[in-house]
């Protein structure tokens, strides 16, 4: 259990650090890591911009419009999986998968029950 939660925290740790350095999000950074059974990554997504769309900072302060074009970090995440994502966990930081990605998820492959949706500050109080 020790390995395990050894394994969520470095994964989250991992999610944190793929949002801080990609995301030009200048409030909100999202990351999103998909690991198989063996905790070994899968694939990696930010939120942010589709591809060609460049991050103008007027695009990137308005809410509405940022909101609209943004492309979820979890769907990123699926997009630029290079293997099935069939049994694998999604670990997202800081938020949990929201109701239009975990549809996108499941129709991925994973219709287990092993999906993993952590928060940083919930592993925290369970790591004291
Ligand atoms: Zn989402």
């Amino acid at each position: 259990m020790a390995d395990h939660l050894e394994r969520c925290m470095r994964t989250l740790r991992e999610a944190r650090q793929h949002a801080l350095e990609w995301s030009k999000d200048p409030t909100t950074k999202v990351g999103a890591l998909i690991v198989d059974r063996d905790w070994r990554p899968v694939s990696q997504g930010y939120n942010g911009f589709p591809k060609g769309i460049e991050d103008t900072e007027e695009r990137l302060n308005d809410r509405e419009v940022k909101w609209k074009m943004t492309v979820h970090a979890e769907i990123n995440a699926l997009i630029f999986a290079r293997q099935s994502i069939k049994g694998c966990r999604l670990i997202t930081w800081p938020f949990l998968p929201c109701d239009r990605c975990i549809p996108c998820f499941i129709n991925a492959g994973n219709k287990s029950n092993c999906s993993l949706f952590l928060r940083y500050e919930t592993l925290t109080v369970f790591n004291n």
